[in-house]
């Protein structure tokens, strides 16, 4: 096998959605995002795994993505788009039976006029300042789109996964500022709010990161798994470099190995010299540079040369990785890339 291999387990991901179900009440619907390809994992099969848990709302970033959403999960599923109603989507909203979530009065206006009665939600900007109306905006149109009774009031967080920031709780008082008495389902929370308690719950939550493994749902099931085959072995000598530029230079005899994967599949570039490679445990570090296709890794602490090594696996999880780089774990994931050869593992149950 000449590319790495990305493991997806579908049975974690089913697990981490009803785990993050339960922090809410019964009352609370527990949806799922699945935008990005679901956080690179394969939006289609990770959005079936995540019906058969039971999440009914599925949130992507543009009407392209719903399309496939659509596609797996049939005309049950509730598919609503974060990018609203952009000029152009008129045909595919319809047709997929997205529901927009309107972020400006322009948008509330093509929705209306193009799709008269068609179901949309509303974006609400309770201090990110991203997407959505602003309280100004807000009030000026509030009582003419109630009027049409948007399925969903929601709004973002920008701090949820920093529980002490005074932010959380600005935004919390501000979204019922702006929607207490509006009578209509609402959310504000994704991963983060989510974990923050049942003040931020509202009618609806939109776990995205917690699904696929990653902070801040510490106690989160690993989703991906990456293993990476070992091209060619060698011995080199103290003295000699390894890899572009130089940058890494043995100080005694070591047996280096090549693996087949860099950062053309994800594996940052800023990878170089500050993560591991893991054989059944045992660390080997990368050493020199990362480059578009290979890692070079020190295997001499192994017994022998494997077949092939891990880079995400139980001894270092997208966020470990993700910190080596200098990122997060949602970067990690959405960057894996289409070389790996994919395999889902569960989700038949
Ligand atoms: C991406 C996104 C989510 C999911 O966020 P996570 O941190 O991955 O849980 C929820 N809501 C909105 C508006 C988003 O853009």
């Amino acid at each position: 096998m000449g590319t790495g291999t990305l493991t997806i387990d579908l049975d974690a991901i089913a697990a981490n959605w009803q785990s993050l179900n339960s922090l809410s009440a019964d009352t609370v619907e527990t949806g799922a995002v699945v935008k990005a390809d679901g956080y690179g994992l394969g939006a289609a099969r990770v959005a079936r795994a995540l019906a058969k848990a039971g999440a009914r709302s599925f949130f992507v970033a543009i009407p392209e993505e719903g399309a496939a959403i659509r596609e797996a999960l049939g005309r049950d599923a509730e598919i609503y788009v974060f990018g609203g109603h952009m000029a152009g989507d008129t045909d595919m909203i319809h047709d997929l039976d997205l529901v927009p979530l309107l972020n400006s009065i322009d948008q509330l206006t093509r929705h209306f006029e193009s799709l008269p009665g068609a179901p949309f939600g509303i974006q609400l900007d309770t201090g990110m300042n991203r997407l959505g109306l602003e309280p100004a905006e807000w009030e000026a149109v509030a009582t003419l789109a109630l009027s049409q009774s948007p399925r969903l009031l929601m709004s973002h967080l920008a701090s949820a996964d920093d529980t002490e920031s005074p932010q959380n709780d600005a935004q919390l008082r501000r979204f019922h500022e702006m929607t207490d008495g509006t009578d209509r389902p609402r959310s504000l929370s994704a991963t983060g709010g989510t974990l923050l308690g049942p003040d931020y719950h509202f009618d609806l939550t939109r776990p995205g990161i917690g699904l696929y493994g990653g902070l801040p749902f510490a106690e989160a099931r690993p989703v991906a798994h990456v293993s990476l085959p070992v091209i060619q072995t060698r011995e080199v000598a103290a003295g000699e470099s390894v890899g572009y530029n130089a940058t890494w230079t043995a100080s005694e005899p070591r047996i280096i190995a090549t693996v087949a994967a860099g950062y053309a599949d994800g594996l940052l570039r800023a990878l170089s010299g500050k993560a591991m490679l893991y054989c059944e445990g045992t660390p080997c570090p990368i050493v020199g540079r990362v480059s578009m296709d290979l890692i070079t890794v020190d295997i001499t602490g192994l017994p022998e040369v494997p077949p092939a090594l891990d880079i995400l696996c139980s001894e270092q999880g997208v966020d470990t990785l993700a910190e080596a780089a200098g990122t997060i774990g949602y970067e990690i994931l959405t960057s894996l890339g289409a070389r790996y050869q994919r395999k889902a593992i569960g989700g038949f149950a």
